[in-house]
């Protein structure tokens, strides 16, 4: 299974999430991964029970305005099993983020999970940056929609679009 994945001869790297929305977190690691590959793709998850806050459509796009054009990065999204999407797209690694001992769990579980799954898959994790290691999306939501800055959190070219959805839209 490994080694038939490896015969496009592309290292291609799937870096899944809920991205609801992408904040300097996830795009730190998407900077820092995408030098370690030939292709990163950016899977944002369709089947997540909690409701977000921002359609896969709009996440997708948030994602795409904040990485600007780079060919070697792909955003999509997927639903189902990240396995079947993996061998879907010849990927043979999963990347995730770690910012805290409080992630380690669940994602210690999901990727002995995923390794059941497809013993061909491995799941690759990166330490947040020290300046992201408190950052999520659900920190960025909490303040956007209270009126907070969100400077420094998430990207800048999508700051304004956040805060026009999670804070504008509120208080009309
Ligand atoms: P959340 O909703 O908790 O912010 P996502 O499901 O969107 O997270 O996260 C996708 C991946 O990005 C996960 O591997 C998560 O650990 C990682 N990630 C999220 N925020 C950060 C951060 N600040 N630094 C490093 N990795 C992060």
């Amino acid at each position: 299974m490994f080694s038939k994945r490896m015969v496009t001869g592309k290292m291609i790297f799937i870096y899944p999430g809920s991205f609801d929305p992408i904040t300097n977190g996830h795009l730190d690691i998407i900077n820092r991964a995408v030098k370690l590959c030939d292709k990163l793709i950016v899977a944002v998850g369709t089947n997540i029970s909690k409701k977000p806050a921002f359609s896969v459509e709009e996440r997708i796009e948030l994602i795409k305005a904040s990485i600007g054009e780079n060919d070697k990065i792909e955003v999509t999204s997927f639903s189902g099993l990240l396995v079947d999407f993996a061998k879907k797209h010849n990927s043979h690694i999963i990347i995730k983020g770690l910012r805290a001992v409080s992630d380690f769990e669940y994602e210690f579980q999901m990727a002995l999970l995923n390794k059941n799954l497809d013993s061909g898959l491995e799941t690759l994790f990166m330490m947040t940056s020290v300046n992201y290691s408190f950052l999520s999306s659900s920190v960025v939501k909490e303040i956007a929609i209270n009126g907070g800055d969100i400077e420094g959190l998430v990207p800048d070219r999508i700051k304004d679009r956040i805060m026009e959805k999670l804070f504008v839209r509120k208080n009309v």
